[in-house]
């Protein structure tokens, strides 16, 4: 039963795994004996999260990448082959977002979020393709939102990039299974981390708002979404292609 979940000899990808959502999912995948790359901009957060990886003995690498720049994105993906020799994992989980009613964004505000949530996900998938069909398959797991499903008046933006990584999952999910490549999307509810702390602040009563609406009574925490990344990144999820999954604590079921 435990060797369904066993990821000894992989190697995983996690962009914006230095902190928050991606590093719990990273210190799952280490949990389960994956080797780990980290990539984000900011080196000391790297570093940190490198180190919490290690304590794990588990082998780790920090790369600091800017994954809105294509170049960035092929040179993450070399650089894990050189240091790991394979690529077996890539998880799509850089993001941000800037909170305004839609008629306030600048054009270079629209952009940065497409580039940074959606277009970022999509140059890690091509630079990673080639890898993965060489190790005779791979898992991809790309990270929604409750907006890929609801709007929200103050992520307009944000609200389309994420709708979009559902439809771009969908899409790779069948233009890949010849080869043995699953793609799925996460849709976490809202959690704790610097993303939703900023949050809290820009925008008044959400805090209230979301633990009414939350079934489970709480935010979510970034390890949860640990045990999620292991199962579809693991052999038990070889027929699991193309869903969304929502981590929410039942937000997205509420009536
Ligand atoms: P954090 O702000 O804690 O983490 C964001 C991560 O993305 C950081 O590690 C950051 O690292 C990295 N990042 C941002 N921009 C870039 C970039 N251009 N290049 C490389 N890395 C980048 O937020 P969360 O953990 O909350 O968010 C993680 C994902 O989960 C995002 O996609 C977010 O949209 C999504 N999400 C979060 C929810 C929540 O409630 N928290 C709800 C729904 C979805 P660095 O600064 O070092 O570059």
């Amino acid at each position: 039963m435990t060797q369904l979940f066993d990821l000894t000899g992989r190697v995983a990808i996690v962009t914006g795994g230095n902190g928050g959502i991606g590093f719990g999912m990273a210190r799952g995948l280490a949990e389960a004996g994956c080797s780990v790359a980290i990539a984000g901009r900011n080196p000391a957060k790297n570093r940190e999260a490198v180190a919490k990886l290690e304590a794990m003995e588990v082998p780790a690498i920090g790369l600091e990448v800017d994954v809105t720049r294509e170049a960035a994105c092929q040179g993450l993906i070399d650089a894990t082959l050189k240091r790991f020799g394979r690529l077996d994992i890539l998880v799509n989980n850089a993001g941000t977002n800037i909170r305004k009613q839609p008629q306030a964004y600048s054009i270079d505000e629209w952009r940065l979020l497409i580039d940074t949530n959606l277009t970022s996900a999509f140059m890690c998938c091509q630079a990673a393709y080639p890898a993965m069909v060489k190790a005779g398959g791979g898992k991809i797991i790309n990270i929604g939102s409750m907006t890929s499903i609801f709007g929200a008046p103050f992520a307009a933006p944000y609200g389309a990039t994420k709708g979009g990584i559902v439809q771009l999952t969908k899409a790779l999910a069948t233009a890949w299974a010849a080869d043995n490549i699953q793609v799925n999307a996460v849709l976490p509810g809202w959690i704790d981390t610097d993303l939703t702390k900023q949050a809290r602040k820009d925008v008044a009563g959400l805090h209230e708002r979301v633990l009414a609406r939350t079934p489970a009574g709480r935010w979510g925490l970034p390890d949860d979404f640990s045990g999620v990344a292991v199962f579809l990144a693991s052999r038990a999820a070889d027929f699991v292609t193309g869903a969304e999954i929502p981590v929410d604590g039942g937000y997205s079921v509420q009536a």
